[in-house]
């Protein structure tokens, strides 16, 4: 087991009880304050643990890291490290906040130099995004949108068991959790009698997903197998794809999502390292057909991570709407990876994967309203009496998740977005 997620470990640094990030998580952001510029940090309960000034007061030495590394406005010069050198410098958090080295925790004048309260930061994208891919790994998710807009007697189409189905997106427009959307505008075509039309979205739709973040990976022309992907992964962000469902009818054919998808997607805050997700992980489905040698994988892949979605209308209680979980889904992260660089397709640090949208089996497990709502047809009602069938102006959507085993819980905070109306 690796030493920080022993399950026994506690703080002497006070955490709120349920929190989601007890010492068992240790997560890397990137926070800025009045007081101190963009930079490094992990976080422990209710505080931000500031890198920089960890490594100012000499706290991280032996490590393959400088202070430069850490007081940058992105993880991305850190993360060029790898992940053995990531995993030491977590081990170090760790053993610095449980007191298994008491250097820091005897320091008492340094606390307020390295722990910052929570309301005190602001965060900022924590990566630097080179590329952005969009799986649809999810059976649950591919067979509803199979059998509302094809064929309900074959679904899948005839490559998704076969292949870990995905497009390139855009990493320009992945926004920061707390940072509101424009409703966005585009061609539709919603009589199939008549020509399209101009103008804003009507079915502005959410995609519960999760992401994960890569570090370099090999020269261009190599491939990444199932076995070694673990040692190619960061960690997970939530991910919130947005997706303008009546313009992705129109323009999809024949070359895929475009302006549909690339007005915005939204991630939380920290990155929950994939160490700090072993704890966690689960077997996945049966693959029925067999996979191709190059999708075989070993061990448990999956990862049971509780999600869910809700929606909040301005001055209103928020609903939840879907309770998911992304253990269902059918292709775990090593094969998206080993299919992802089969072709010799080159992977680089900051990179993000996001999952596609995460369905479970059941109707209140569906993570889109196209789904919830079946198309339209079936509205959703909140708690405050009315109802929804895709998402309005001024509404917020908030995206939660988080582990639990052993009497640990580790989360990933959340992904909260207001979409704001077009503006004319
Ligand atoms: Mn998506």
């Amino acid at each position: 087991m690796i030493e920080a997620n022993n399950p026994s470990l506690t703080s002497w640094v006070k955490v709120p009880e349920n929190t989601d990030f007890p010492i068992q998580n240790l997560p890397f952001g990137i926070i800025k304050s009045n007081s101190v510029s963009a930079r490094a940090a992990s976080r422990i309960g209710d505080h931000a643990l500031d890198l920089v000034a960890l490594s100012d007061l000499g706290y991280l030495e032996g490590l393959e890291f400088a202070k430069s590394d850490f007081d940058q406005a992105k993880l991305n010069p850190m993360m060029k490290h790898g992940k053995q050198a990531l995993r030491k410098l977590r081990n170090r958090l760790s053993e610095l906040l449980s007191g298994k080295d008491e250097s820091l925790k005897n320091a008492t004048d340094h606390h307020t130099k390295v722990l910052i309260p929570i309301e005190e930061i602001e965060n900022e994208l924590p990566v630097e995004i080179g590329d952005y891919t969009d799986f649809y790994s999810s059976i649950e998710h591919a067979t509803n949108v199979g059998t509302m807009f094809r064929d309900p007697d074959n679904a899948l189409l005839p490559n998704w068991k076969y292949i870990p189905v995905g497009y390139h997106g855009r990493a320009s427009s992945i926004i920061l959790s707390e940072t509101p959307i424009k409703r966005p505008k585009g061609q539709q075509k919603p009589d199939p009698e008549k020509p399209p039309v101009f103008g804003p979205c009507k079915l502005l739709d959410f995609e519960l997903e999760m992401a994960f973040i890569t570090f370099d990976g090999k020269p261009l022309g190599e491939s990444i197998s199932t076995k070694e992907a673990d040692e190619y992964i960061f960690g997970m962000v939530l991910f919130n794809d947005w997706s303008a469902r009546d313009i992705q009818k129109w323009e999809y054919v024949p070359l895929g999502p475009f302006l549909a998808k690339n007005f915005a997607s939204s991630v939380s805050a920290w990155i929950v390292t994939l160490d700090a997700l072993e704890s966690f992980r689960t077997a996945g489905p049966k693959q029925e057909p067999e996979v191709f040698p190059y999708l075989k994988y070993e061990g448990d892949k999956n990862i049971d991570i509780n999600l869910e979605v809700a929606i909040q209308p301005e001055n209103a209680e928020e609903t939840t709407v879907c309770h998911s979980n992304y253990k269902h889904m059918y292709w775990n992260q090593n094969q998206q990876l080993a299919h992802h660089s089969v072709n010799g397709c080159n992977i680089k640090a900051g990179d993000m994967y996001a999952s596609g949208t995460i369905s479970g089996p059941t109707k209140d497990s569906y993570g889109s309203m196209l789904e919830l709502s079946w198309k339209g047809t079936q509205p959703i009602k909140l708690n405050d009496g009315s109802e929804r069938k895709f998402i309005q102006d001024h509404d917020t959507v908030i995206m939660r998740g988080n582990c639990e085993k052993n009497g640990v819980r580790i989360g990933f905070g959340e992904v909260r977005t207001k979409v704001l109306p077009t503006n004319d």
